[in-house]
């Protein structure tokens, strides 16, 4: 994969920009674009480009008649990225100090000062706090069907997904690859999810919905064998053979380095001026999922990124 270097890199950026995924490179296109030479922290992991690298097909992106798989067009977007002239950091982030101005960003290697900065640093699965979740942990219980789905352990065995928005849907058809025996576990009667996507999992002959059912435990020996659920109206608790349990019940907003520095939303995702994405420290703008809940989707994020790009390039003439 082709890095820009850090090494000959400076201590000081008119802009840095957060995160990895289509927000933070738009935002680091739009910035390269205006000259300002933006430093873009893309996180440690070996694979930068956020959500969308554990996702296949992607059919929603304008632009891709046919579809394009996820790691793809986030490689598109980082190439785009570093041709516009952003430099990209394959950091993580650990504090920013915000008090001061310019404001100080650090990673585990260095500080840099900022003018301006943008945080596109996405969200995470949510995991669910029931007995066995931790213990079998990635040997069974996972977030993310994607990643994992196609490993052995999975392989046509009894799979269940919790949850009822579009994830548990795709998660759920795309378990099917592996298994005819997936059940999405909802704890309401009505789906969340898109009408398209739920009635193509509701339609698959592999999948069955439990309704109003939620997994109170699982259980095995050294991998995932059984849960248990519990028929929340009657409170009837049933045991099920199980090779794996995947969590789709939503995301967390990537916030816990900024310490509070910014005002959120009772959800915990960043606030922003409406119709902004200028949060309330002045100089400081969120972009993508970390300040929507609404839409995440990767073409709003994107479009996001682009306007904090417009909006920091607008504040730097002021300051
Ligand atoms: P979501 O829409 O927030 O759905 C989360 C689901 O998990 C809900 O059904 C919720 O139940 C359930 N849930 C939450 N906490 C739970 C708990 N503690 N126990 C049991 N169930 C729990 O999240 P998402 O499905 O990840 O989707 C997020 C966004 O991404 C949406 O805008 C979605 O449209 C989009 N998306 C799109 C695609 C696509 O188009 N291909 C694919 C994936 C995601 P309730 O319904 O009862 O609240």
């Amino acid at each position: 994969m082709q890095n820009s270097s850090s090494s000959e890199s400076s201590s000081h950026s008119r802009v840095v920009i957060v995160g990895s995924g289509p927000a933070g490179y738009s935002a680091a296109i739009y910035c390269g674009r205006a000259l300002l030479e933006p430093v873009l922290f893309e996180g440690a992991q070996e694979l930068p480009g956020g959500q969308l690298m554990t996702t296949t097909d992607v059919e929603n992106f304008p632009g891709f008649p046919d579809g394009i798989l996820g790691p793809d067009l986030m490689e598109r977007f980082r190439r785009q990225a570093l041709n516009c002239g952003a430099q990209l950091w394959g950091e993580d982030v650990i504090a920013v100090d915000l008090e001061k101005h310019p404001f100080v960003v650090r990673s585990d290697k260095r500080a840099i000062t900022a003018d301006a900065l943008i945080i596109a640093t996405g969200a995470r699965a949510r995991r669910l706090d029931i007995p066995g979740a931790d213990a079998f942990w990635q040997k069974g219980v996972t977030a993310c069907a994607i990643c994992d789905g196609a490993l052995p352990i999975f392989r046509n065995r009894p799979l269940f997904v919790v949850g009822g928005g579009d994830s548990a849907m795709e998660e759920a058809l795309f378990l099917t690859r592996y298994s005819d025996d997936v059940t999405i576990v909802h704890r309401r009667d009505t789906l969340r999810a898109s009408k398209v996507m739920a009635q193509r999992a509701q339609n698959h002959p592999s999948i069955k919905v439990l309704w109003d059912t939620k997994i109170v435990s699982i259980q095995g020996d050294g991998v995932v064998k059984e849960v248990t659920t519990t028929h929340i109206p009657s409170h009837e608790n049933t045991t099920r053979e199980a090779g794996g349990v995947f969590f789709a019940i939503g995301h967390e907003p990537n916030t816990s380095f900024l310490k509070q520095q910014i005002p959120q939303t009772p959800e915990g995702y960043l606030e922003v001026k409406p119709g902004t994405t200028q949060t309330q420290v002045e100089g400081v703008f969120a972009a993508g999922d970390v300040h929507d809940m609404h839409y995440r989707q990767a073409i709003t994020a994107s479009g996001s990124g682009c306007m904090s790009a417009l909006e920091a390039e607008r504040w730097l003439q002021t300051c």
